[in-house]
């Protein structure tokens, strides 16, 4: 985990020097809607410190990693896809043969529909 960096999309989009369109922010992370929705709910949770991907994470990170999760629950509260008869998808992209496109570490929290099983 780092400091911002200043050409990372995400990092900037964490100071707000790139708009977004928020959801939820909480002291360690921030949530906005995803630029290219792949399902009717989609909203993007980042850390508000620079960590690459999944994969960079360390065991002084695993606090950070729960935070994610918990913003991720808000996110679906507040979207309203919480209830024990809709859900979500939580989704980490890693590298290359996932696609993972920015390279900062984000949650994908996916929803809003019946989603098909498994992923292609
Ligand atoms: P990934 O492919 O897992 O790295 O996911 C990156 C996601 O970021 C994609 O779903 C993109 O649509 C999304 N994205 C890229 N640029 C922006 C942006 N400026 N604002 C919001 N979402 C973005």
């Amino acid at each position: 985990m780092g400091p911002a960096m200043t050409d990372c999309l995400f990092c900037r989009i964490v100071s707000r020097e790139v708009p977004s369109t928020p959801v939820a922010e909480s002291d360690a992370a921030y949530a906005f809607r995803d630029i290219a929705p792949a399902a009717p709910i989609h909203v993007l949770v980042v850390p508000k410190v620079h960590v690459t991907s999944a994969h960079h994470l360390e065991h002084a990170d695993a606090e950070l990693m729960g935070e994610l999760v918990l913003l991720a629950q808000e996110v679906a509260r507040l979207e309203g896809i919480d209830g024990p008869d809709r859900g979500y998808r939580l989704v980490m992209n890693v590298g290359p043969d996932a696609q993972m496109s920015v390279p900062h570490l984000h949650l994908h929290v996916l929803g809003g529909h019946l989603m098909g099983w498994p992923p292609g």
